[in-house]
């Protein structure tokens, strides 16, 4: 795969997110994907832009529907973030983004419950990224690793830090006990980056 990508600026991310076609076109090799239909299923619950996604940046993601505003952003931060970060801390290559989803109809979890607002999942604005894997078999779990003194802590550091250039609202296991074990990472907010 070639990497073409050169890095968007938050203006033209912004306008690629909102638009399905610049948004599928800024894709196109950044990522491995598959276009699908649009779906809807109820007002509150329906992907625009929607794609099976299979890798980034020649990172390997286990089969993932979504919406291609969530995978621009997570192409753009495995190919100019992750990449270059496994090399620099884990001295070897990224592998494998490891999600625990993105599309879900739900409402919003809160602490004390569920909330009345329904969840970014619901419109697959969100992806929840539970771990990381390397070329040389180095597996990396946020509810194992973040708290630990390792590169690998380091990595997950690090790999916070820089989602928060890409997405609007970054949320790590420093958040709440909700994310101890993975990140989650929105297309819409306004800045959060805990
Ligand atoms: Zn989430």
């Amino acid at each position: 795969m070639s990497h073409g990508l050169s890095p968007l600026t938050t203006w033209k991310l912004r306008q690629a997110s909102s638009d399905t076609e610049s948004c599928m076109a800024a894709l196109d090799g950044a990522a491995a994907f598959e276009r699908l239909t649009d779906m809807t299923h109820t007002d509150a619950c329906h992907i625009t832009g929607r794609i099976t996604l299979m890798s980034v940046a020649d990172a390997h993601i286990a089969p993932l529907e979504t919406r291609c505003a969530t995978a621009l952003r997570l192409a753009m931060w495995a190919h100019h973030d992750l990449r270059p970060l496994a090399q620099d801390i884990m001295h070897t290559d990224l592998a494998q983004i490891d999600h625990i989803g993105s599309y879900n109809c739900r409402q919003m979890r809160t602490l004390s419950g569920t909330n009345e607002r329904w969840s970014t999942h619901a419109t697959a604005d969100a992806i929840d990224i539970a771990g990381f894997r390397f070329a040389d078999g180095t597996k990396l779990r946020l509810i194992n690793d973040w708290t630990k003194d390792t590169p690998g802590a380091s990595f997950l550091k690090s790999a916070r830090n820089s989602a928060c250039t890409w997405f609007p609202l970054t949320l790590s296991p420093a958040y709440n006990a909700l994310h101890a074990d993975h990140f989650h990472l929105q297309n819409t907010g306004w800045g959060l980056c805990r």
